[in-house]
């Protein structure tokens, strides 16, 4: 049986004016991710693939089209109808990692559950959870800054999905790392998302990893397309 779309992007434009000139990053992007897919967004430096994602993500607004996540169009949404969205549906990894410094591994992962209502045991048994599926279970004490940097891109997925969003969307979460690490780092986000049922959008230019995903995309003139 075919899955739920989660994301949907129906002729997304995004076009960038600098100076006399128009820039059309994205220029009618069509794009579905279903439940339970893992999709790779390869494409060079400066064609779009953030501008992609933060679309994706509710983090901007495309001049034209609509976005879609798990079958509600947000264009005409409300920023607070927006950022409820994006605390439940959608959880966002960058290159970096962004974890709170001060806190430790564990905290940075309840910290998103607390603010979501849950109490500090449901946060902590979840966040505890979390560490052991990334495979870091023996780490959550720690603070970013003593974590290798595989290790904080771990804690960063785990902290994206600590609400159980619907769509994880990565803009190079392993960009940082050396292959093996990269690769690590992979296998503990495959397994999450196989386990889970999440659909994940990951931009990277790792193509090892692009080949380990269920599809790849590229973007070509402000459009997506299968690889
Ligand atoms: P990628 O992630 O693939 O490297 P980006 O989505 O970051 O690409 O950027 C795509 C293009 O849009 C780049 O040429 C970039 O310079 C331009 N761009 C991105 N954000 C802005 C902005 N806020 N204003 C003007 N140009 C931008
Ligand atoms: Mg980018």
């Amino acid at each position: 049986m075919p899955r739920k779309p989660v994301l949907q992007l129906s002729a997304v434009e995004r076009h960038y004016g600098q100076g006399e000139m128009t820039l059309s990053i994205l220029n009618g992007a069509n794009f579905e991710l279903r439940s339970g897919e893992i999709v790779a967004l390869v494409a060079p430096s400066g064609t779009g693939k953030s501008t992609l994602l933060h679309m994706a993500g509710l983090l901007e607004h495309p001049d034209a089209g609509e976005v879609t996540i798990n079958g509600r169009a947000c264009n005409g949404l409300s920023d607070d109808e927006r950022t409820a969205i994006r605390r439940t549906d959608i959880g966002f990894v960058y290159q970096f990692h962004h974890l709170l410094p001060e806190f430790t591994a564990l905290e940075n992962i309840m910290m998103p559950q607390l603010i979501a209502g849950l109490s500090k045991a449901e946060a902590a048994e979840r966040a505890t959870q979390l560490l052991d599926y990334m495979r870091i279970g023996h780490r959550g004490e720690h603070r970013p800054a003593e974590l290798s940097g595989g290790e904080q891109q771990r804690v960063a997925i785990a902290r994206a999905v600590a609400n159980a969003p619907r769509v994880l969307l990565a803009d190079e979460p392993t960009g940082n790392l050396d292959p093996t690490t990269a690769s690590y780092v992979f296998d503990a986000l495959e397994a999450l998302v196989r386990q889970s049922g999440l659909a994940a959008l990951i931009a990277t230019h790792n193509h090892d990893l692009a080949q380990r995903m269920d599809r790849r995309i590229t973007l070509d003139a402000g459009k997506v397309v299968e690889m």
